[in-house]
């Protein structure tokens, strides 16, 4: 029984996770309890997921070669991965954010390092809505990891755009045309665009776009997960 099954967002009643203060308070009042998995709720040696639900989570048979962009994910993204990012950004389930953070630093740490890590960036009206950043916490916690630099004010989200999910492929890469921007000079740098979930790719070409357009000379995007190949 995978507990904490995702449910549909309430305006108003998203736990607001903005300070540092708040987040500290929610970690220090989840180690006083002891740790079990976050999927099957048994009592575990230590926080995250036990060997059993493990065993469930698939892996990436490798990384995915999107057009001019280089894909790093830690897992794939399906039944019962989904259930801990969706806890994550839907229910501000810090816990879950960690461990995900730290699945994707221990995939990274067999690749070369960027010198820099640059969060996925959001629009205004979604971070509103959410009340934290989920690619910025986990380009925090994965660059604590791997210490990688970040760097959240680069690349920025001009505009709201619709959910990429709920569009048809097409439809995604005009949905996000001039949606981003890189705000800061990337001259020679190698970056890592960090986020969640990669689907199509649509979101991670372009923001390597805007990376590449401000004279970054490698760009990767480093996710949690990613939707299986097609076909
Ligand atoms: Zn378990």
């Amino acid at each position: 029984m995978i507990r904490g099954a995702p449910r549909p967002v309430k305006p108003g009643g998203m736990i607001n996770l903005t300070s540092a203060y708040q987040i500290g308070i929610f970690e220090r009042a989840s180690r006083l309890v002891l740790p079990r998995c976050l999927l099957c709720d048994e009592a575990d040696e230590a926080p995250g997921v036990c060997h059993t639900c493990a065993a469930l989570l698939q892996r990436p048979v490798a990384s995915r070669l999107e057009p001019g962009l280089r894909v790093i994910a830690a897992f794939t993204y399906r039944f019962p991965l989904d259930h801990l990012v969706h806890r994550f950004k839907f229910s501000a389930d810090m816990a879950c954010g960690r461990w995900l953070a730290a699945s994707l630093a221990a995939v990274v740490r067999d690749h070369p390092p960027p010198d820099i890590l640059l969060p996925a960036p959001s629009s205004a009206r979604r971070l509103r809505e959410r009340g934290f950043d989920t690619a910025l916490l986990l380009a925090r916690w994965v660059g604590e990891r791997t210490q990688c630099p970040v760097e959240q004010r680069a690349l920025v989200k001009r505009r709201h755009t619709p959910p990429q999910t709920s569009l048809a492929r097409e439809a995604r890469e005009r949905n996000l045309t001039g949606a981003f921007a890189c705000v800061r000079s990337l001259e020679g740098l190698r970056v890592a665009v960090v986020d969640d979930v990669v689907t199509t790719g649509a979101t991670h070409r372009a923001l390597a776009a805007c990376a590449r357009e401000a004279g970054a000379r490698e760009v990767v995007a480093w996710a949690v997960a990613m939707t299986p190949a097609p076909g």
